[in-house]
């Protein structure tokens, strides 16, 4: 077996007799134990791997198993192997076969890590000499510190700072570092540094390395600029923001400025070449460029000249982030190019800008194709993002807020007015029922006077002949009367209108028979149905009926209705009321063969003060009220009233009431009912004919 084949395996290998003492052991395996390879030789086996003989009988059952090394500095390695048995040297052996893993990270490796991180990582030795840099630090220290720029890295970490850092950058960052050297203090501080008129504030750490042998021999150095961990404090925002300034323009003009102050600050850092901001438009479903931003100017410059659907946006970016620019311009059909250097190949990366998923906005960055996107950018612009959203979201809220305060003040201003409209309501109805009392008032004193006169006047006729005279003055007394029982329901009308406007109106549901109640009534008229020679049928599917009304506003509806039948149709007519029972409701109809009412006029008949024919020249008299309040009667007694009405034809009015009967109700009592009735007849017909 050639030894030097032994070397070159991957695999550590180590040979061992019977009596476990090691024969061979490989390059691969020394290194890992950290032992001269000749050292092991000779060496027992149990020096370097623990529990020998328990691998050795696991081996004989699995080809994979789990060993325990030694190292040289006595520190326990787990790894994986097997053992076989094989002839080394004219004998048998046992041959350990370990898998080596390296646990070493290559410097090149460590340096991709390094100059990714999303901070400025340096190490100086004991004399402050630069020793390593990460590209963060390299592009800082160029961009910011330097007398003049040092492009070569392997020439910028021989540099000593003290010769070249510009002179007030010098003090502030070189200071206390002999603390750091000298006295191993670690220095944490939160501080800042005028660059171009611009003030950069960031964190510097300084630690110091320390070995046992040798005391302090240098530090490693952390910068981490404040923007990069700045948050916006939402509630700040919304404080400081007045609400009488809380337009929209105002307030998205004043969170935008704060936006593009930290987006020219953040972008100092950056290496891009344009940096452009653009907003969600929810209306026109489009992203819009608020502004452009390019490296170098401290001037945020607004174009609004790139749109572009959001469809179409997130389409690109699921495909990628990073576009080249003249294949973005060929499937946006946007234009970007015109502000950049012609013949460089321009890259574009797409970042959206998001508040809790919900989609607000983006940023394209765009930079030389030659640079490869650094990690801190990508690192700098997502802060970016979270920022823009944050401001999004709170000029939203602004707008939101706005516009509820300015509904709030409409409602105010509107409940102030309905409640000054509800108080002259109130006063208005007071007014009229003060009213209605004092007009009633003379005119019942008129009404009893002409009482008075027609009994005194008829006694005079006893005593004398019955003379033309006597007539003439009869007449008169019975036109003056006539208009007496109009001015009363005209009167009696209004108030009650108004009083069911205003919800003062009570009905009082007693139990009785409404079959008799309705019978009643339909006899009294019976005379004014003669005079007008119509006829007059009632008609009743039920004999009695007990069930809780309002009597009185029974009384109401059905003379309303009979009054208009017999206002409505000519002389020869004919009118039917008729009672049935038609799903546990009482149906009560009131047909007329009179003048009828036109198809779209049937509903407006219902709203107070409608009337069909409003023409000078109608033939009827009326207010226009008595509908409305009928419906309204019918109503409050949790009925309903319908017009079935053919023009010349006829009209059909249908009141349905439900059948219930009030428990607590008490029966209604009937005290000089025909007489009251008989007074309430010729108050709701004086209107009928003129005298
Ligand atoms: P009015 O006091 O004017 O009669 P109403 O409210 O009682 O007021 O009626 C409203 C209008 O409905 C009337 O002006 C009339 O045009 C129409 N109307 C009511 N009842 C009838 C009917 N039976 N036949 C035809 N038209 C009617």
């Amino acid at each position: 077996m050639n030894k030097q084949l032994l070397d070159y395996m991957n695999e550590g290998l180590i040979i061992f007799n019977k009596d476990y003492k090691i024969q061979f052991c490989n390059q691969s395996i020394s290194k890992k134990l950290k032992y001269p390879k000749k050292e092991l030789v000779n060496e027992d086996i149990g020096k370097v791997v623990n529990e020998v003989e328990k691998i050795i009988k696991e081996s004989e059952k699995a080809s994979d198993i789990s060993i325990i090394l030694n190292d040289y500095n006595r520190r326990l390695i787990s790894s994986r192997g097997r053992i076989f048995r094989e002839e080394w040297l004219g004998g048998e052996s046992y041959w350990l076969v370990i898998k080596v893993y390296s646990e070493e990270v290559t410097k090149a490796e460590l340096e991709v890590i390094l100059d990714n991180m999303p901070y400025s990582i340096w190490i100086a030795d004991e004399n402050n000499q630069y020793r390593y840099m990460n590209s963060q630090t390299r592009t800082m220290i160029n961009g910011f510190f330097l007398k003049q720029k040092i492009e070569n890295q392997d020439e910028l970490v021989k540099q000593h700072p003290h010769k070249i850092y510009q002179n007030k950058i010098k003090e502030n960052i070189l200071e206390k570092d002999q603390e750091v050297l000298k006295k191993g203090i670690m220095i944490n501080e939160e501080r800042s540094t005028r660059h171009s008129e611009e003030n950069l504030p960031y964190q510097l750490v300084k630690i110091p390395m320390f070995e046992e042998a040798q005391g302090y021999k240098g530090y490693i150095g952390i910068i981490e600029y404040s923007i990069l961990k700045q948050k916006v404090d939402i509630t700040k925002v919304m404080a400081d923001t007045h609400l009488e300034d809380l337009t929209a323009q105002k307030t998205f003009y004043s969170q935008l400025v704060q936006l593009l102050e930290f987006s020219i600050t953040a972008s100092k850092v950056l290496q891009e070449k344009m940096l452009i901001i653009l907003k969600y438009n929810q209306q026109k479903g489009v992203v819009e460029e608020l502004g452009r931003l390019r490296k170098g100017e401290n001037k945020f410059v607004s174009h609004y000249c790139l749109s572009i659907s959001k469809e179409m946006l997130l389409e690109i970016l699921e495909e990628s982030t990073a576009w080249e620019v003249k294949q973005f311009e060929q499937k946006t059909g946007c234009h970007l190019e015109s502000d950049l250097e012609e013949g460089e190949i321009h890259c574009i990366r797409i970042n959206a800008i998001e508040y809790n998923n919900e989609f607000m906005g983006a940023i394209f960055t765009i930079y030389p194709a030659t640079l490869q996107y650094p990690l801190m950018d990508a690192h700098i612009i997502n802060k970016i993002c979270q920022h823009i959203a944050i401001i999004f979201k709170s000029v939203e809220y602004s707008v939101e807020l706005e516009k509820e305060w300015s509904r709030r003040k409409v409602l105010e201003t509107e409940s102030t007015t309905y409640k000054e409209a509800l108080k002259l309501e109130t006063l208005k109805t007071e007014f009229l029922a003060n009213m209605s009392h004092e007009l009633k008032t003379p005119l019942n004193i008129m009404y009893s006077v002409l009482q008075t006169f027609e009994v005194e006047l008829k006694e005079l006729a006893s005593v004398h002949s019955i003379s033309t005279s006597y007539n003439k003055l009869m007449h008169y007394e019975e036109i003056a009367k006539q208009n007496i029982y109009r001015l009363i329901r005209l009167i009696n009308n209004i108030t009650d209108i108004s009083k069911i406007g205003a919800g003062y109106y009570q009905v009082k549901m007693v139990n009785c028979d409404i079959v008799k109640e309705i019978e009643d009534i339909t006899m009294a008229v019976v005379e004014y149905f003669k005079n007008k020679e119509l006829s007059i049928i009632f008609d009743t599917e039920i004999e009695e009926l007990e069930m809780a009304c309002d009597p009185k506003k029974i009384e109401r509806i059905m003379l309303n209705l009979l009054s208009n039948a017999v206002k409505y149709t000519n002389p020869g007519g004919s009118i039917e009321v008729k009672l049935s029972i038609k799903a546990a409701q009482l149906v009560i109809s009131v047909k007329d063969t009179g003048i009828g009412i036109p198809k779209e006029k049937q509903d407006i008949i219902f709203k107070r003060f409608a009337q069909v024919d409003t023409s000078f020249t109608r033939k009827c008299e009326g207010s226009g009220i008595g509908l409305a309040l009928v419906k309204s009667l019918v109503e409050k007694q949790q009925g309903k009233i319908k017009v079935e009405s053919e023009e010349g034809k006829g009209s059909t009015f249908i009141v349905t009431l439900p059948i219930t009967r009030n428990e607590e109700a008490l029966p209604k009592i009937n005290i000089d009912r025909e007489e009251q009735l008989s007074y309430k007849c010729k108050v709701e017909f004086s209107d009928i004919y003129n005298l």
